[in-house]
């Protein structure tokens, strides 16, 4: 398995972040993809890149709960380290107007520039999306001649978003949601093929049943995967063998 977005990088995994990678291992995950979120959570993506070179890859770009004042600066700083550094994708990227709508035009300006980037470097995009469905649609859109691939990372959308982003030939993200009584993330997926479909654990945050509330890691994808599989009433290893093959196809990585 891939755990196709994670930040095991950050202060939640700093006492005991060499057993979360081995708990990882020893359930399959071979690998970890860590999303940056803006310039002050870089030092600890390298750190955690450097001390795990060959269990995590990165992906690098400004999220958009971190566009304020000082986009500019931000982006520049992502910039410099996208174009100078090997990374698998940009992200995270997107928009969000769940938290905060203060800055909604600078986050669209910074998702369509950070775009513009992953063409240039021939890379997948990374999206964050929350309550900005029409948003990130209509900003696509506008790429449509050079539509870049990528994932919807956490999908949280209905069925017509589902169609929608699939094809545009986007994959959906998905994690520990889909295990909760209260999504419907299930039976939207069950109307979408596995091979647009990729897991993630977002750790640490959104952790599967019987793991909800508690601190998400690596080794939870597990729970996603047997949520999988019982959607689609198949076996483990079909969902495993399918996904993990999407996510090194879209990501050029190798297990
Ligand atoms: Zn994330």
């Amino acid at each position: 398995m891939v755990d196709t977005h994670s930040h095991i990088y950050s202060e939640e995994f700093d006492d005991d972040r060499n057993f979360v990678v081995e708990n990882a291992q020893k359930v399959g995950v071979q690998k970890v993809i860590l999303a940056n979120v803006d310039s002050l959570s870089m030092p600890r993506l390298q750190q955690t890149l450097t001390e795990f070179p060959n269990f995590c890859v990165s992906a690098m770009g400004l999220h958009p709960t971190s566009v304020k004042e000082n986009y500019i600066a931000e982006l520049q700083t992502v910039k410099e380290n996208l174009y100078n550094q090997n990374h698998v994708a940009v992200g995270e990227i997107g928009l969000d107007l769940y938290w905060d709508d203060t800055f909604k035009n600078e986050q669209i300006l910074a998702f369509e520039q950070q775009i513009a980037w992953a063409l240039e470097l021939n890379l997948p995009v990374i999206i964050h999306n929350r309550k900005a469905f029409a948003e990130v649609f209509a900003s696509l859109h506008k790429f449509r001649k050079n539509m870049p691939k990528g994932v919807f990372h956490c999908f949280s959308g209905g069925i017509e978003e589902a169609k929608k982003a699939v094809e545009l030939g986007f994959l959906l993200g998905i994690g520990g949601v889909v295990t909760y009584k209260n999504s419907n993330l299930g039976e939207i997926i069950a109307q979408i093929s596995v091979e647009n479909l990729l897991l993630e654990t977002d750790a640490p945050y959104l952790a599967p049943v019987p793991f909800r509330g508690k601190r998400n890691e690596p080794k939870y994808l597990v729970e996603v995967l047997q949520k999988l599989s019982s959607v689609f009433a198949v076996s483990d290893e079909k969902i495993d063998v399918i996904t993990t093959e999407n996510a090194c196809k879209l990501f050029k990585i190798s297990l």
